[in-house]
């Protein structure tokens, strides 16, 4: 790939990332690029009748868009690429207003495995959705309101040598002023912040959020900082493949970014909810398709489970397997465990290495440790529910789950570039 293509790729990764503080804003700004790449969006509670070719639809914080190919038939191919919009993260409580001591505190929920102590002494905004009498919109305010303090080294003596121990209960509220809290008052602040009634909220799904802006790293700028790249390094590389992939012939092209990983995927828009497979079955129906093409379409059909994987850490080689050590700006990682937290067959892996050969971009492979439990992603999920050959693959990063993560500049690009390759059918 040319360079100025890669930096146009980066910058615009960059600008995804900052303008997706939550779940709900990683599915909007998808849906945005969609939009603009000519994707209509057809409501899931309505009947697929004239359905575009291409198209989306939204359930909460998850988007499912496609593109039919001109030449496709009832069996013919459907190529999947799916990822997550959800990240680990403290979320605000229906009864926010918390405090004591004279400080007024956040009431929060520790949502997903977060590195708790990368959250500690953090500018924190406030993003997500709120719900309305009549309806509901998305919020982000990039003020820098709370933060959760750590306690001072002077009364906490053996921190550096017994580590940081964090109560989520009791250690992770953060401040957000100074005074008595009194109920209602975040519900005030928010209904300002949102040019609403308080009493016209009825509740919110809302994530604190680091409002440092991604930021490229080293002399050299080969790293990427950023809040959330685990996983929208991934929602973004498939979004772009997916808008600039041309027209996929006799397949079909889908992208699907659920949320709800962080938690186990068991949700509305969770990737073991039926969203992916009522669109596909629904796009099938409305094509003509009977069940048996249908599930011989699924027979035919792969997908592509990107999520982040584990860069190898300078500080802490051992952690990974000698022979299986994924490094930044290597190119993407394929993942495989044979007892199946990933969903990569050998078969899968294969299909990938040509392509990732027929577009030009290097890539690595993953396997974990056998002494150290392997996380999982959608891909098995995926696998399971659907039938569907699946492969796994992710960038390498570190610092994974972390309010603020570090990957290299080169390898979301490659991984779009490696999507738009697989939805050409090269
Ligand atoms: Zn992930």
């Amino acid at each position: 790939m040319n360079a100025h293509l890669n930096d146009a790729r980066l910058n615009d990764l960059m600008s995804y990332l900052d303008a997706s503080p939550s779940p709900w804003h990683a599915t909007a700004s998808a849906a945005a690029r969609l939009t603009a790449a000519g994707f209509a969006e057809v409501a899931t509670n309505g009947a697929f009748v004239d359905v575009p070719a291409k198209g989306y639809v939204q359930r909460g914080a998850a988007v499912v868009a496609w593109h039919r190919g001109s030449a496709a038939e009832p069996t013919s191919p459907v190529r999947i690429v799916g990822a997550h919009t959800d990240s680990p993260c403290l979320k605000v409580k229906p009864r926010a207003d918390a405090g004591g001591h004279g400080w007024k505190q956040l009431a929060v929920e520790v949502y997903g495995g977060a590195l708790l102590n990368s959250w500690l002494d953090r500018d924190l905004g406030v993003a997500g959705r709120v719900e309305l009498r009549n309806g509901w919109r998305t919020v982000a305010i990039e003020q820098p309101i709370a933060r959760v303090p750590q306690l001072a080294i002077h009364l906490d003596r053996e921190v550096n040598e017994r580590g940081v121990i964090l109560d989520k209960q009791a250690h992770m509220a953060p401040v957000w002023g100074v005074g008595t809290a009194r109920d209602g008052e975040f519900r005030e602040w928010l209904a300002g912040q949102a040019d609403v009634a308080a009493d016209e909220i009825v509740g919110w799904d809302l994530c604190l959020f680091d409002v440092t802006k991604a930021a490229v790293l080293g002399t050299d700028r080969s790293l990427l900082a950023a809040g959330r790249l685990d996983n929208q390094a991934s929602c973004w590389a498939a979004t772009a493949a997916l808008c600039s992939a041309g027209d996929p012939g006799a397949a079909t092209s889908v992208i699907a970014l659920f949320d709800h990983e962080e938690v186990g995927s068991e949700s509305v828009s969770g990737a073991a909810g039926p969203l992916l497979e009522h669109v596909l079955e629904r796009l099938a129906l409305a094509h003509g398709a009977h069940r048996s093409q249908y599930l011989a379409q699924l027979a035919n059909s792969s997908c592509i489970s990107a999520d982040n994987a584990h860069s190898v850490h300078p500080n802490y080689p051992e952690r990974h397997e000698a022979g299986h050590r994924p490094l930044v700006n290597q190119g993407p990682a394929i993942k495989l465990n044979n007892n199946q937290r990933y969903a990569t067959s050998s078969a899968s892996a294969a299909m990938l290495q040509r392509v990732f050969e027929s577009s030009g971009v290097p890539w690595q492979v993953f396997v974990s440790r056998n002494n150290m439990p392997c996380g999982s992603t959608i891909g098995p999920i995926t696998a399971t529910r659907l039938g569907i050959d699946t492969v796994d693959v992710g960038i390498p990063q570190l610092s994974m789950h972390s309010a603020r993560e570090l990957c290299g500049t080169q390898d979301a690009p490659w991984l779009a570039q490696a999507m738009t390759a697989y939805f050409d059918g090269v």
